[in-house]
């Protein structure tokens, strides 16, 4: 009997001193701001994932509130709301504010730059993490990796693309740092709301247009308007971000900060895999459903001529502004020694295994 008592006691007395400890634990309220809506997967997905993991983790001591940008308004915004307290916390990506800052620019990824499992060793291994710190730490706000969406696909197109002559006057929604690479090769670059996306391409306003990867494509339907669908070369691994106001985060107790660092590592992990994924599943789809559509790769003098300028225009952003510089000189030093290894490992494998 005595035996059993002490089998029964021991875990129930740690059970009622924990629960009573954490009764009386102070709750840490935030309130988190997304670019996306809530329909947005996986975007928004990973935001209420990371919300929901501290949450547990923390047996209740951490509650976060989302507010989509349906509810806000201001999904190109999230750094200033931050910055300026009206939230504690956002989920984005970093190249949104570029025109803002300059410096954040590369962190979500840069033009014939590194994919993402490269990225992510040189977030956390190879300097990023520090240069990251370095930029938004005049902004008082933290900056963490949220997720990727892998090597996002070069776009989709009405025509077929053979020449350099094919892309002048070609009218292309091609947002940010690629639109201007684009822009120097004689494309009409312009900028829409994704609402109007479909029907612009759909009426002939837009000759082509990029947005993601089969896993968010395939709800915005232009595979059923235009069978030209263009690998990547302008966003080989864009990243998310969360952003923390630096105030706010170093309230919390040390114990809780690393619930949260945690949280915001795993579901940017688990956002790389479920959208390779939904990428898998809806190429699928697609193809099944619409087997005219073709793979294409843009003709080696295109992909030369984008590259020569992607340096030009590097080098005028780089001499004008030495943080972005130090950025780009860090991710260049370690594409030279990870891509060779990514070379040696993935890539003779898969070529070899075709
Ligand atoms: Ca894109």
């Amino acid at each position: 009997m005595k035996k059993l008592i002490a089998k029964i006691s021991i875990p129930f007395l740690c059970l009622a001193l924990s629960s009573s400890l954490y009764a009386n634990e102070k709750v840490y309220k935030f309130t988190m701001a997304t670019t996306w809506g809530e329909t947005v997967s996986p975007l928004f997905d990973t935001a209420q994932n990371m919300a929901d993991m501290a949450n547990k983790m923390s047996n209740g001591r951490i509650e976060i509130k989302i507010d989509s940008a349906n509810k806000h308004k201001a999904p190109l915004g999230i750094l200033d709301m931050v910055k300026g307290g009206q939230y504690d916390m956002g989920h984005s990506a970093s190249y949104y504010w570029k025109g803002k800052d300059i410096n954040t620019l590369p962190f979500t990824s840069m033009p014939f730059g590194l994919t993402s499992p490269e990225q992510y060793a040189w977030f956390y291994r190879g300097g990023g993490m520090e240069l990251m710190k370095k930029v938004y730490d005049k902004h008082g706000v933290l900056s963490f990796p949220g997720g990727s969406t892998g090597v996002q696909m070069g776009g989709w197109f009405k025509k077929e693309i053979n020449t350099l002559e094919d892309l002048k006057g070609l009218k292309m929604r091609i947002p940010g740092f690629a639109g201007e690479i684009m822009a120097k090769l004689g494309v009409q670059v312009t900028n829409l709301a994704p609402g109007e996306l479909y029907t612009s391409l759909e009426r002939g306003t837009i000759d082509a247009l990029e947005w993601v990867g089969p896993s968010m494509d395939i709800g915005m339907g232009f595979h059923k308007i235009a069978p030209y669908y263009y690998t990547g070369w302008h966003e080989p691994a864009s990243e998310m971000h969360f952003i923390i106001n630096t105030k706010k985060f170093e309230k919390l107790p040390d114990d809780l900060k690393e619930i949260m660092l945690n949280a915001i590592r795993l579901s940017a992990y688990d956002m790389y895999i479920q959208n390779y994924d939904m990428n898998a599943t809806a190429w699928q789809q697609m193809k099944a459903e619409y087997p005219n559509i073709q793979i294409k790769t843009l003709p080696k003098a295109i992909m030369d001529e984008m590259k020569k300028v992607n340096k030009e225009l590097r080098n005028e952003m780089g001499a004008k502004n030495p943080l972005l510089k130090e950025v780009l000189d860090s991710q260049d030093a370690y594409m030279k020694k990870v891509r060779e290894w990514t070379i040696i490992s993935d890539y003779l494998y898969l070529k070899d295994n075709l």
